[in-house]
């Protein structure tokens, strides 16, 4: 393959792709970023293990799955092995005083989620933390998503304009009853799996011994790494990938009837099983199977999420500007 047909700008030769290749060049996290988080999770597993000898500290989300931005935060992971049962708040509540007493970090501050979190940042910096105990699953999925980010070289870009899309229009936004980040990547790739011309396949399907649900913790992150890369067929630019996944999810996708599995590569048919009963948004966990975006249960806030879909993909089609949906300027 020549080095040029292998470019991502090959995918960029109408006006609308080339900005969206401009925003991720822009945008995309820095090899200079991961270093910062590496260094603050080394010390801050070193500090744990003082309290929890066998703790070990794991980056996760876009930090690793090939999906963040400069300004993301950073999702971390503390595995207590051995420790499954103990309760993630107290031990959150532990590290929170342990904390307090560490030059550098600051405004620590405990979150009840259903997933409870310890959030904090680097003091003196705007790098925020999410640490979370136990939620093993997080590490699963961030490296699948890794293996889905490098399957192609559009993934990348696409995903991250899709997220300041979200984000610029308010829907990208778990605690206020829109969609998390994670949602909206896992309806990205589901609309690239279901295209007539796929561009991208079930990586669990073709590759189930790397995505392996049992397979130990310690060794996840080192198993997907020698995925080869998808070779598809679809040749389609960023633009009319952007413009076709504001279509779909406008048109074409039924949320009332539909599960987006990106398991199985396709839409399932909602069944009547508690999971998916009375929700707005179904789009399937790829591990668990449980629903991710359970955070929509407001009516009002499913009609705004559907309307921008709406809204937006009737101004790209008419004017093809990058800028019409999501002013650059103020975002770079
Ligand atoms: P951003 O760049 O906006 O921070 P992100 O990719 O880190 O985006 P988040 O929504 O912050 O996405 O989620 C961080 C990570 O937490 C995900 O990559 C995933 O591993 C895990 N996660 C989030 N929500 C769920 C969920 N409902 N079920 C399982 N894992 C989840
Ligand atoms: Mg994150």
């Amino acid at each position: 393959v020549p080095e040029s047909s292998s470019s991502l700008r090959t995918y960029a030769k109408d006006k609308l792709s080339g900005q969206m290749v401009d925003l991720f060049e822009a945008c995309q996290q820095q090899s200079s970023d991961l270093a910062r988080k590496e260094m603050c999770r080394t010390q801050l597993q070193q500090d744990i293990q003082r309290v929890y000898a066998v703790g070990r500290l794991y980056l996760t989300g876009s930090s690793m799955n090939g999906l963040g931005c400069r300004s993301s935060d950073a999702d971390l992971c503390l595995v207590l092995k051995g420790n499954k049962r103990q309760d993630p708040i107290h031990v959150l509540s532990v590290l929170q005083r342990l904390f307090k007493t560490l030059s550098y970090i600051e405004r620590t501050q405990l979150i009840r989620a259903k997933v409870p979190i310890l959030r904090f940042r680097e003091k003196g910096s705007d790098l925020e933390f999410d640490l979370n105990v136990n939620n093993t699953v997080g590490i699963r999925n961030t490296f699948l998503l890794r293996s889905y980010a490098y399957a192609d070289l559009r993934i990348r870009p696409m995903i991250l304009v899709v997220k300041k899309w979200a984000r610029h229009n308010q829907i990208n936004d778990a605690s206020k009853g829109t969609l998390s980040s994670y949602t909206l990547v896992l309806m990205v790739l589901h609309y690239l799996q279901t295209l007539k011309e796929p561009v991208l396949p079930s990586l669990q399907r073709d590759y189930p011994e790397c995505f392996n649900p049992l397979m130990d913790i310690d060794i996840v992150p080192e198993g997907p790494k020698h995925i080869p890369s998808y070779f598809s067929r679809n040749q389609s630019s960023l633009g009319e990938l952007l413009l076709g996944f504001l279509k779909y999810y406008a048109t074409y996708f039924r949320w009332d009837k539909q599960v987006i599995s990106i398991r199985e590569a396709r839409a399932l048919p909602k069944s009547n099983s508690q999971e998916w009963r009375n929700k707005f948004i179904c789009v399937e966990e790829p591990f668990e199977r449980n629903n991710v975006a359970r955070a929509v249960h407001e009516k009002i806030k499913f009609e705004a999420i559907k309307a921008q879909f709406v809204e937006s993909s009737r101004i790209l089609q008419q004017r093809k500007d990058l800028n019409s949906i999501l002013p650059v300027r103020t975002i770079i």
